[in-house]
């Protein structure tokens, strides 16, 4: 697989701009269905998602919506001192596992290696990525890129949405529709 790149250029790209927290909510949904598309129509296909953007932004609370959306009826925790948090889901008739990352706390690369994430990225479902930089060369390269930034009002956020690689503009192409 490719290695993360510090520059790369989307094939397609969405710009929102949400105005309240249920706007971000919204959008999650939205790219949790078409995910669930995605999913479904390849099944044990794999989608790496980074979640970009300053201490606040709302990665995880982005990543929240999107796991409850998908069928997660629990908590979403950050996975802040974990590193790493599973969601087992069932899709139709498929059994998918989102890992949610936040790398944040990552001193070494080696310790992504010695903690088993690389396997993560091999099982059908999708990973979520929040501070992928900490992880430097040692992440696969993403299908889509989810870039957060602060806006105008506290509650304001910008939301870029870049695809990466084919699988990522499939899904894209279907919330643009
Ligand atoms: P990060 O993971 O990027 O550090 P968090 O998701 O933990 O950020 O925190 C974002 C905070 O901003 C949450 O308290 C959330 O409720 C709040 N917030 C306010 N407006 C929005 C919005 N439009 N989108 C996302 N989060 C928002
Ligand atoms: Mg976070």
């Amino acid at each position: 697989m490719a290695q993360t790149q510090v520059i790369q250029t989307p094939l397609t790209a969405i710009d929102l701009y949400c105005r309240q927290e249920a706007d971000t909510a919204s959008l999650a949904k939205q790219l949790a269905a078409s995910f669930e598309r995605f999913l479904t129509k390849q099944p044990s296909s794999h989608l790496n998602i980074s979640l970009e953007g300053d201490l606040g932004a709302g990665k995880t609370t982005f990543a929240r919506y999107l796991i409850q959306a998908m069928g997660h009826e629990g908590k979403v925790k950050s996975p802040t001192y974990t590193l790493c948090e599973p969601y087992p889901l069932q899709l139709k008739d498929q059994a998918i596992t989102v890992h949610h990352f936040d790398l944040y706390r990552m001193r070494d690369p080696l310790e992504w290696q010695e903690a088993g994430f690389a396997e993560h990225f091999d099982v059908p479902g999708i990973c979520l990525i929040e501070w992928p930089e900490k992880a430097e060369g040692t992440l696969p390269g993403f299908d889509i890129q989810i870039q957060l930034s602060a806006g105008a009002d506290e509650n304001e956020r910008a939301i870029k949405i870049n695809a990466i690689t084919e699988s990522g503009k499939m899904v894209l192409q279907e919330i643009q529709q």
